[in-house]
This record gives structure tokens, sequence and C-alpha cells, in this order.
């Protein structure tokens, strides 16, 4: 299996292997790549090669963690609205009050 070269006369379009969009390896880029001895092509786009070198790797989420942010979402809410329901009670029974007093 031989080295293949960079091609280093046009842009390529990857995908990237941890966040599976699809980013463009430049021309520009592959010089820097090649003139740092690199053959091969990068494996992740450029936020993820960011990512990772500043030791923030943001990994996908699995399906029970998307869940538990899910419920927490849906608590957060529920507790919302019941503070709101509370105070829009409070508000008619002062206005009912107010009624009541006239
Ligand atoms: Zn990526």
């Amino acid at each position: 299996m031989a080295l293949t070269a960079l091609d280093t006369t046009a842009d390529e379009t990857l995908v990237c292997c941890q966040c599976e969009r699809s980013f463009t390896f430049s021309v520009q880029e592959k010089k820097v790549h090649a003139r740092r001895g690199y053959s091969n092509k990068p494996k992740r786009c450029p936020t993820c090669r960011e990512n990772r070198r500043n030791g923030t790797q943001s990994k996908p989420m699995s399906e029970s963690e998307i869940l538990l942010e899910t419920c927490k979402a849906i608590g957060e809410l529920r507790v919302f609205m019941e503070r709101k329901m509370a105070s829009i009670e409070q508000r008619l029974d002062s206005i009912e009050e107010a009624l009541r007093g006239e």
C-alpha cells in the first residue's frame, strides 16, 4: 500500500469523524499539512480539532443523557408553570376581593 501524497491543487470536502459534519480541507490547509510532514487527511473538522486541543471534547449525547436533559427541562418548566399559576390565582383572588369590597 503506497502512501498517496496530498493533492494540493484542489479543495476537498471531508466529513468529520466526531460531529459528522462536512468541512473543507482547503488547498491552503493541505499545504500546511504537507509541510508538517503529514500525508493523511484530517479526521476532524476545525471546530472539533480546536475542542480537542482545549480538552473540551464535546461528545454527542447518548439517548439516556438526552432523556435526562429532557426530564430536567420538563421539571423546570413544570415548576415555572406552577409558580405562574399560583401568581395568577393570587391576582384573581385580589381582584375578587377588590370587587367584593366595592
Ligand atoms: Zn467535527
